[in-house]
C-alpha cells in the first residue's frame, strides 16, 4: 500500500495554546507549518481552562516574588533557570496575547484585573471572566489561521519517525477514514497536553490520554518526574468535574461534616489558599477520618454564598453552571460538594529551555521539540501553582515555536521518509481491527483508573505502588487479547479508544516506577512511610526508561538551583 508523505517544515501535534502559539509563530516567520490534532482545536483542553494565567503586573507584585512563590510551590524540585524565564517573560506574553485580540477582564479604573490563586503572594492571576482558556486559544487560533497555518482537524498522530538521533516527521491516521500517512518534517513539535484519563476521578476532558508520552518512550527515550500528579482540590464530588481555584481565590470556604473550618488545621496562615497539594491532603484525610458529607462521607463542602449572587454571576458564571448541571446545588443558596481530582502531570517529555527534546540527561534529540503540558522543561517541579500553567503553555510554546524558526533557518535538514516508516502504525491498526480476543476496552480501561485512583493516588505506600505495578503488568497482557467490534474504517472510535488505552497502561507504568523509586514526600507525590522531603536523596529529576519487555530503568538529573535556596514549605 502507497501512504501519502506531506511535506513541511515543522509539523506541530496538538492544537492547544502550545501548539496554536508555536504556529502561528513558525507561520509568521515564514515556515510552512501544520498542525495536526485528534479534536477541533477550540475543543483542546486548554478551552476549559477557567481561573487564569498568571503575570506580575500590579505594582505591589514583582517578577522576583512570582519566580519566589513557583520555586518554592514545587517543593524545590523547579529548574530555577526555566522557572526565572517564564516569570520574567509573564508580562510580555499578557500583552502580546492582548495584542493578538485577547480580551481580559478589568478594573474599575480599566487595568487588566487580577485574582488570587493558591500558593502566591499577590493577586496574580489574569482572567477573562471564567474563560481564560477559551478567549485565549479562539485568539491564538484565529491568528495562527490568518498566518497561513495548515490545520488538520481530526488527525490522530500515532508514531513519531526517528532515526539516528533525529525526528523526520510522524504518522497519523485520518479519523474519518482511518487512512495512515506520514508528515515529513525538519522540525516536529508535540503539544499534546495532559494524561488525567489515566485516574478514575479526575477533571480532564476525554482526549486526555497522554498519547504522546508513549509514543516517545516506546522509542527507547525517556520521560521525566511522572510520578508527580496533581489532584485538584475542588472536583465536583463523583465526577471529577473541576470547580476552578477561582473560586478559593474569590473567597471560598471549605468545611467539614462537623462544620469545621478544616484548613485552620493544615495551613493556619493561608488556609484555603495554601497550595494545591496542601490542600487536597486536607480535603482526602478528613474524608478518610471520617469526617466527610453526605451519606457516604465521600466529599466536603466549599461554600460561597457569602460572596453574593451579584459576585457569583459576574465572575463565576461557569462555575455555577457546572455545580447546577453536576450536582443541582446552586452556589449562590448553598455549599456545593468537592473531592480532590487528578487534574495536571507535572513530568512529562523532558526539554531543555530552548523546548529541544532530551534523548538522556546530557544528549538531545535533533528535531524534536515539546512544550506545554506534556513536556517537562520543569518549571513545576513536584507541584504547579494555579494559573501557571496556561502561561506555561502560552509562553512555552511561542518561546519553541520561536527556536524552531532559529534552528530550522540555521539549517536542520529535511530528511525523506517512506511507507516504511508507517509499518508500526499500519500493523498496530490492523492488529486491533483483525483481533478476536475476549478482552474488552471499557472493562480494561476502567481497572487501570481505578487502580490509579485507588493505588496511586493522593495519598501511596509501598504496597499500593506494587499492587498497582502488578495491575498494570496484567493489563498490559490482557490489552494483548484485546477485540474491538467495531471493524469499519470510518469514524471507529473503538479503535482509536483502544490506542489510547495501550498508550495510558504504559505511561501509567511511569507513574507508578517513579513514585516506587522517590522514597520520600515532595510537592503533591505523597508517601506515607516517608512523610518528609528527602533533599539529600532526591533532589533531582528522574528520568525513566522503557525497553521493549516493559522493564524499566530510571537515571536521575539534578535541578537547576538559583537564587531561591531550600527551605521549608509551610503555608
Ligand atoms: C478543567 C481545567 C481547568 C484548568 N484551568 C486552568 C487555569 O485556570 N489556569 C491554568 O494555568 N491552567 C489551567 N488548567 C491547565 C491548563 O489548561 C493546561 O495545562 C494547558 O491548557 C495545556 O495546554 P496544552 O497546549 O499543553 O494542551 P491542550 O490544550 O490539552 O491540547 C492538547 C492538544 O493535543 C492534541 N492531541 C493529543 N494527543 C493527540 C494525538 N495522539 N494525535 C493528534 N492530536 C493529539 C489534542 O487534540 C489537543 O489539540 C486547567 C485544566 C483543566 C483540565
Amino acid at each position: 500500500m502507497s501512504i501519502p508523505i506531506h511535506k513541511y517544515d515543522v509539523v506541530i501535534v496538538g492544537a492547544g495554546l502550545a501548539g496554536c502559539a508555536a504556529a502561528r509563530e513558525a507561520a509568521h516567520a515564514g515556515l510552512s507549518a501544520c498542525v495536526l490534532t485528534k479534536l477541533h482545536p477550540l475543543r483542546s483542553h486548554s478551552g476549559a481552562a477557567q481561573g487564569g494565567i498568571n503575570a506580575a503586573l500590579s505594582a505591589d507584585d514583582s517578577i522576583e516574588l512570582h519566580e519566589f512563590d513557583t520555586v518554592k510551590g514545587s517543593d524545590y524540585l523547579g529548574d530555577q533557570d526555566a522557572i526565572r524565564l517564564m516569570c520574567e517573560k509573564a508580562p510580555e506574553t499578557i500583552r502580546w496575547a492582548e495584542q493578538m485580540g485577547a480580551v481580559f477582564s478589568r478594573t474599575e479604573d480599566g487595568k487588566i484585573a487580577q485574582r488570587p490563586f493558591g500558593g502566591q503572594s499577590s493577586p496574580r492571576a489574569c482572567y477573562a471572566k471564567d474563560r481564560t482558556g477559551l478567549t485565549l486559544l479562539q485568539t491564538i487560533y484565529e491568528q495562527a489561521h490568518r498566518d497561513g497555518v495548515d490545520f488538520k482537524d481530526e488527525y490522530y498522530v500515532a508514531d513519531i519517525i526517528y532515526k539516528d538521533g533525529k525526528v523526520n516527521g510522524v504518522v497519523a491516521y485520518d479519523l474519518v477514514d482511518s487512512k495512515p500517512m506520514i508528515f515529513n518534517a525538519r522540525a516536529v513539535m508535540f503539544a499534546t497536553g495532559g494524561y488525567g484519563r489515566a485516574f478514575k476521578i479526575n477533571s480532564n476532558a476525554h482526549a486526555n490520554t497522554g498519547d504522546a508520552l508513549s509514543i516517545v518512550a516506546r522509542h527507547g527515550l525517556p520521560l521525566e518526574d511522572m510520578e508527580f500528579v496533581q489532584f485538584h482540590p475542588t472536583g465536583i464530588a463523583g465526577s471529577g468535574v473541576l470547580i476552578s481555584e477561582a473560586a478559593r481565590g474569590e473567597g471560598g470556604k471549605l468545611f467539614n461534616s462537623l462544620g469545621e473550618r478544616f484548613m485552620e488545621k493544615y495551613a493556619p496562615n493561608k488556609l484555603e489558599l495554601a497550595s494545591r497539594d496542601v490542600v487536597s491532603r486536607a480535603i482526602t484525610q478528613e474524608i478518610l477520618e471520617g469526617r466527610g458529607c453526605g451519606e457516604n462521607k465521600d466529599h466536603v463542602h466549599i461554600d460561597l454564598t457569602h460572596l453574593g449572587a451579584d459576585l457569583i454571576k459576574t465572575k463565576l458564571p461557569e462555575l455555577r453552571d457546572l455545580a447546577i448541571t453536576f450536582l443541582g446545588q446552586d452556589m449562590i443558596k448553598e455549599p456545593i460538594s468537592i473531592a480532590a481530582t487528578a487534574h495536571y502531570s507535572m513530568g512529562g517529555i523532558p526539554v531543555n529551555i530552548d523546548g529541544r527534546v532530551r534523548k538522556n540527561k546530557d544528549e538531545l534529540v535533533e528535531g524534536f521539540y515539546a512544550a506545554g503540558e506534556c513536556a517537562c522543561v520543569s518549571v513545576h517541579g513536584a507541584n504547579r501553582l494555579g494559573a501557571n500553567s496556561v502561561l506555561e503553555a502560552l509562553f512555552f510554546g511561542r518561546h519553541v515555536g520561536d527556536n524552531i524558526v532559529r534552528d530550522v533557518k540555521k539549517g536542520i535538514p529535511f530528511k525523506d521518509a517512506t511507507d516504511q516508516d508507517a509499518l508500526t502504525t499500519t500493523r498496530e491498526i490492523e492488529k486491533l481491527k483483525t483481533s478476536n480476543g475476549d478482552e474488552r476496552v471499557p472493562a480494561l480501561r476502567n481497572e487501570l483508573q481505578q487502580g490509579m485512583t485507588d493505588n496511586a493516588g493522593v495519598f501511596r505506600t509501598e504496597k499500593s505502588l506494587l499492587v498497582q505495578r502488578e495491575n498494570l503488568k496484567d493489563l498490559k497482557k490482557r490489552f494483548e487479547n484485546i477485540r474491538i467490534d467495531d471493524k469499519s474504517k470510518v469514524y471507529n472510535t473503538d479503535l482509536q479508544e483502544a490506542i489510547e488505552l495501550g498508550h495510558m497502561i504504559d505511561f501509567s507504568a511511569f507513574i507508578v516506577e517513579g513514585a516506587i523509586l522517590r522514597k520520600e514526600s515532595r510537592g503533591a507525590h505523597y508517601r506515607e512511610e516517608y512523610q518528609k522531603r528527602d533533599d539529600e536523596n532526591f533532589l533531582k529529576h528522574t528520568m525513566s526508561y522503557m525497553n521493549a519487555n516493559g522493564e524499566f530503568t530510571t537515571e536521575y538529573m539534578d535541578v537547576v538551583l538559583g537564587n531561591h535556596e531550600l527551605a521549608d514549605r509551610t503555608y
